[in-house]
Order: structure tokens, then sequence, then C-alpha cells
């Protein structure tokens, strides 16, 4: 049986393992392919996944703290399983059939098949509800059709969990396809402002036929479906924000203290005790606030019918996510500040977290959307602004 410390050792010595290959990636802008093969290495592809299925089983209190400490090494990393993880492997423990857990689980889990999310499209962002992507059920098949954009592991996924709407009806449903399969074209997105160390991908399915075993859920459940990753999906992101704000506090400390201006450490300035200051604020607030979601979550978990318990950890897990984006980014902003010139490139971990904490503002629920969506939660539903 895994303890929690056996779990954070193991994450623990992927991200010793990995740093210097991240430098690397950071400094040419390339996807780092080893993110995979040394998480397979130290077992980490399947933390949340129960044991009978080889996953590590880590509880969620465990599972949060190794993002957070994933954070640390970059969002950008974090990103990568946490899409692997959070959004598509527990969205197959909670509806996938006994057959799709044998058949996705255990693979993922060794690394075999990696894990994409696929709701957004070139035109369903804020609002997935307005996807295009479609199916049509003919016998035992099911035919998809249609386009999904900016989708993290998008180019390196095998196996996609996609939503589509009916022909018919318009409700939306979910599917898991794979990737090797006449009907998919992928392309990489180029050009992105960070995040390079992961894969961030387009695809297009054409007459893309599946069997009806890869209905995830029921039909018409897909929106549900999609509602329950994302939970899982920002309690994630949030976490990594942590990371982050910890690993700027760590490079603003050591680097302030070293670096000489006016005869003294430039951490003996107050201009840059405040930043500082901001630093370590914004990382003891964004961890109570995870902590807090967690603390709920966990209880959601355990009584997974209590509506009210589902919506407090939805407001709750929402409320971490724009908090620690938003003080992640400040956070890594602060300290290029205190590294000065020198901040300003990637030679320097402040910038990669500027730039990798930037769009933890925008996936998964806009910065935008999350405050409609909190303001509603404590106003109540009838005044929905998004709709
Ligand atoms: C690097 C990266 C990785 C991603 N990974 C994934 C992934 O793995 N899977 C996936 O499905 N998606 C992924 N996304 C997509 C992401 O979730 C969307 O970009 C996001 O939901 C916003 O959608 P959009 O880009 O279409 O912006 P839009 O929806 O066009 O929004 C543009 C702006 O308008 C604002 N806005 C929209 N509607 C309202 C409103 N009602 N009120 C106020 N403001 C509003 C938004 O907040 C935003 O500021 C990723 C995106 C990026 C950049």
């Amino acid at each position: 049986m895994d303890t929690s410390e056996d779990i954070l050792k193991d994450v623990e010595n992927f991200c010793v393992k990995l740093r210097p290959i991240a430098d690397v990636c950071y400094l040419e802008h390339k996807f780092n392919d080893q993110i995979i093969p040394i998480a397979k290495k130290f077992d980490i592809l399947g933390l949340p996944v129960p044991k009978e299925f080889g996953g590590r089983e880590a509880d969620i209190f465990t599972y949060i703290k190794s993002f957070e400490r994933i954070g640390i090494e970059g969002t950008g990393i974090s990103t990568v399983l946490s899409v692997h993880s959070s959004l598509v492997q527990k969205t197959l423990m909670k509806f996938g059939t006994d057959k799709q857990k044998e058949r996705y689980l255990e693979p993922s889990v060794k690394g075999d098949i990696i894990f994409a999310f696929g709701l957004t499209e070139p035109n369903a962002g804020s609002n997935p509800q307005e996807l295009q992507m479609n199916f049509k059920k003919e016998q035992n098949s099911y035919i998809l059709n249609g386009t999904k954009y900016l989708i993290s592991n998008g180019t390196i996924a095998d196996t996609i969990l996609v939503f589509a709407k009916s022909t018919i009806d318009d409700k939306t449903s979910a599917f898991m396809i794979n990737t090797n399969q006449d009907g998919f074209e992928k392309e990489e997105l180029a050009s992105k402002m960070g995040t390079p160390t992961t894969d961030t991908g387009m695809f297009e399915l054409t007459d893309f036929k599946i069997s009806t075993d890869n209905l995830v859920g029921e039909e018409g459940q897909g929106w549900q479906i999609a509602k329950h990753a994302l939970i899982e999906g920002r309690l994630g992101v949030a976490a990594g924000c942590v990371g982050s704000i910890k690993d700027c506090l760590i490079e603003s400390i050591e680097y302030s203290k070293e670096r000489m201006q006016y005869g003294k450490a430039i951490a003996k300035h107050q201009l840059i005790q405040e930043h500082i200051a901001g630093i370590e604020v914004h990382l003891s607030s964004a961890e109570a606030m995870v902590n807090r979601a967690v603390t709920i979550k966990d209880k959601w978990d355990k009584n997974p019918e209590d509506k009210e318990l589902m919506k407090k950890a939805d407001l709750a897990i929402a409320e971490a996510k724009l908090f620690s984006a938003n003080a992640a980014f400040d956070a890594a902003d602060k300290a290029v500040q205190i590294f000065g010139g020198r901040g300003w490139s990637f030679w320097y971990r402040p910038g990669r977290h500027l730039v990798d904490t930037r769009v933890c503002k925008i996936y998964e629920g806009t910065e935008e959307i999350l405050k409609l969506k909190i303001a509603a939660g404590v106003l109540g539903n009838q005044y929905q602004a998004y709709y």
C-alpha cells in the first residue's frame, strides 16, 4: 500500500529529474517530450486511479499536494498531467462503464495511452454549449464530425474524451476516441506565448466511426460530464498555481539576498521587500483557498449524491482557481521585477512562470466566466449572467 509520503517522494523525484530538461525546453521554446517518460518511470501517471487498475489510489489531499509540487516546475508541466488524470482518468472513474475502465484506465496508468480532453472548438470557448461537433447513430456505431481547438496534449494523445451534439436532438454526449484511426487529422498550435513545454493542438474528425461502447455515460449526459470534469480540472489548475507562486518566492528570496546594488543586497531595499511580502501573501492566501476547496471537495466525494455539497465544492473550486491564477500571475510579475533585467529572460525561472501562469486565467473557465459563476452562486441562479 502506497503511503502519502511514498507518492509525494515519487513526485519529488519526477520534478528533480525533469528540471534540467525543462530548462532547455524553455530556452529553446520546445515541447518537453520527457514529461511522460519520466512520469512513467516514477509511476505518477495514475495518481487518483484505484489499485485494481494499477493506480496509486492517492487520497485527494495527496493528489492536490502532488500538483502543488509539480506546479513549482511550471504550470505548463502540471497541465500535461492534470489533463490526463483530473480531466479524463477521474471522469472515467466516475462515469465510465466497467469495460471502459478496464480498457483505458490501466494502460493510461502505465503511460501506454495518454489522454486529452476535447471540449473547446473554434466557435465554442467560454460557452461550450455552442459546440458544433456532431454525431449521428448508425446501428452499433456513432459517426462524429467537427473540429476541436486549443486542446492540451492534443497532438500527443492516444485517446481523447470528446463532446459532440446529436444531429437529431442537439443534446451533448461524451465519447472516448482513439487518435490512430482514419478520419482524425491533427495540427500542433505554433507561436504560443507560454507553456512551451506543453503540447497544444487542434484536430478534426471527418466521418469518424466509433463503436457505441465508446459512449461515456448516457446519451445526452455530455454537458453534466463536462461540468464534473471541469470541477476536477480547476482544482488541479489552482494547485499548480500555488506551486508556481512558491517557486517565485523561493527564487526571489535567493536572488534578492545575493544581488547587490547601492552597496547592499537588494533584499534590504524596502520596495523589494514589498514585492517579497506580496508574493508571500499570495502564497498563503492561495494555499488556504485550495485547502478549503479540497476539504469541501473531499466531503462531496464521500457524499456524491448530495447536491448542496456539489454546489459548494463547485463554487469553492471556482473561487480557488480564479484567485490562485491571478495571484500566480501577479507573483510571477513581482518576481520578474525583483530580478530586474535578468527577469526578462527564460534563463531565470520567474519569466517562465509569468508566461505559463497567464493562460491559467483563460483555460478551464476564463476569469470573467468564473466571476459570473461565483456571483450567480451567491446571488442565486436567477441572476446567472451567462446563458
Ligand atoms: C494553452 C491552452 C490550453 C487549453 N487546453 C484546453 C483543453 O485541453 N481542452 C479544452 O477543451 N479547451 C482547452 N483550452 C481552451 C480554453 O478552455 C478556452 O480558450 C477558454 O474556455 C476560452 O474560450 P475562447 O478562447 O474561445 O475565448 P472566448 O470564449 O472567445 O472569450 C473571449 C473573451 O470574452 C470573454 N467572455 C466570453 N463570454 C463572456 C460573457 N458571457 N461575459 C463576460 N465575458 C465573456 C471571455 O472571458 C474572454 O475574456 C485551452 C486554451 C489554451 C489557451
